[in-house]
């Protein structure tokens, strides 16, 4: 590569001391992703984290009617699975808040509503893929099941089984080699299919039972453990991941492989910038954590969703005299944003697909997107170079080693994130985000120096984004 697109290896410019810093933000982001393997488990380690630095909940705030002050710290966790933290600042709200957003879904599997049926001797669950995945990579591996089922009467039994060493796992099973020669010569993208992808949950039968004896023990251990009924089923939220903790890679451990980069590793940063922050900031600051943008951002919890604008009126109304609507409008027009998501990094073993100096490089810093979407920016934010040019001033000034990048090479494929539905209240924003290997793959890739330089990129963004 040459020209104006080379950046340095961020390694390179590590002196001891923040080469330590370095380690030690991974561990922590290690730490974050083993508590949150499922957008409710994020959203609650977030919240809880928040409550511990001494953030108020926005009910709270609302129940109280207290008026917030500059300096004041709130956070909302948005129906057990979207995450916001607000510190509000010295100037008017009217002047924009500077906003970190990401998403803490991940792509995975979810348990059917009537998920368990024996055959055979075995007992499954059945399953429905969330997000893109490539099927045949979910076969075949242990996998740990994580979730909530709540009772006709209100009552919620959490669950998250196959983390510990001693816990059992959960497995689907794929074809044995000697007989796949029809199935090796399928086209990847059915030679295993969704309705192959059931979960093995049980096979020793319950003495004395004549029919699904299998199953019979199974319900029987779920209402033993869990005091559960199998109707019980019918209003879960059961999530199969890949059982297992966050593990550094590689000789030099300068990687880390985990299920969930995607995009807790833009998440954690985050969310981490907001809550390191010290004193009163000059704008309101706001990190943004939210569910379903592996499925279009759609629901209740998705950013395609009003609740993001809905906090941001509650936070109007207690930090002002009286609430006004053109006033919400305003704050909300006047914002900047971080919108960050993870980029494909660019992979030698597939170089086909990449066009190399609009890539993202792993160990090259944050990546900044100008565009994302598909097939000529369809569907894509595409950030206003006035914009982009008030980012580099302010990543030069805080020395962050940053990339700029696009999803592949035109015409190959493509993807979106949340910075769009941001983008239609009148705010700028740009993609931002962090290369991965392997994305949506069970165990995924980031680079350590990647965290680190993104979470300087954040806190540099906080403390100098300004209205303009
Ligand atoms: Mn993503
Ligand atoms: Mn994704």
């Amino acid at each position: 590569m040459d020209g104006i697109m080379v950046r340095q290896v961020a390694w390179e410019q590590y002196d001891e001391q923040e080469m330590q810093k370095v380690f030690a933000f991974a561990e922590d982001y290690k730490r974050f992703l083993d508590k949150g393997k499922t957008e409710r488990e994020c959203a609650a380690e977030a919240a809880a984290q928040a409550e511990a630095l001494g953030f108020c909940s926005l009910d709270s705030v609302i129940r109280e009617g207290r008026k917030l002050q500059a300096g004041d710290r709130v956070y909302c966790n948005w129906m057990g699975k979207s995450f916001m933290a607000f510190i509000i600042g010295e100037k008017p709200l009217e002047e924009g808040m500077n906003i970190l957003g990401a998403h803490i879904d991940s792509p995975r599997l979810d348990v059917k509503q009537n998920p368990l049926y024996e055959e055979e001797g075995i007992a499954y669950f059945d399953t429905h893929y969330y997000g893109g995945i490539k099927k045949y990579q979910w076969v075949a591996l242990p996998l740990a099941l994580h979730g909530v089922i709540v009772r006709r009467d209100g009552s919620k039994v959490t669950v998250a089984i196959g983390e510990n060493a001693d816990d059992p796992v959960f497995y689907i099973s794929d074809l044995l080699v000697h007989l796949s020669q029809e199935q090796l010569a399928k086209k990847a993208s059915v030679a295993v299919e969704g309705e192959q992808l059931n979960l093995i949950v049980g096979t020793q039968s319950l003495k004395g039972e004549e029919k699904d004896a299998v199953k019979a023990n199974v319900l029987k251990l779920l209402k033993e453990k869990y005091d559960l009924e199998e109707e019980d089923l019918l209003s879960a939220e059961l999530e199969i991941v890949p059982a297992g903790q966050a593990r550094d890679l590689g000789f030099d451990r300068a990687l880390i492989a985990s299920y969930g980069h995607d995009d807790r590793v833009c998440a954690y940063p985050s969310w981490r910038a907001v809550a390191d922050f010290e004193g009163t900031p000059a704008y309101t600051l706001c990190a943004i954590l939210t569910d379903k943008e592996e499925i279009g951002s759609v629901g209740a919890t998705g950013m395609d969703s009003h609740f993001f604008e809905n906090v941001v009126a509650e936070l109007y109304a207690a930090a002002n005299d009286s609430y006004c609507e053109l006033g919400v409008r305003r704050t909300l027009r006047n914002s900047r944003m971080l919108s960050s998501d993870v980029s494909a990094g660019y992979d030698p073993n597939f170089a086909s697909v990449f066009e190399k100096k609009n890539a993202a490089i792993v160990g090259r810093g944050v990546c900044f997107n100008k565009f994302t979407g598909r097939g000529g920016k369809g569907g894509s934010n595409d950030a206003n170079a006035e914009f982009i040019a008030e980012i580099r001033r302010i990543m030069d000034g805080a020395n962050v080693d940053f990339q700029t990048a696009e999803l592949g090479k035109v015409d190959v494929g493509g993807g979106g994130t949340i910075a769009y539905m941001c983008a239609k209240y009148g705010m700028n924003v740009i993609d931002a985000g962090i290369a991965v290997l392997s994305m949506h793959a069970p165990w995924e890739i980031v680079s350590k120096a990647d965290i680190w330089e993104a979470y300087k990129c954040y806190c540099a963004f906080l403390k100098e984004a300004k209205a303009f």
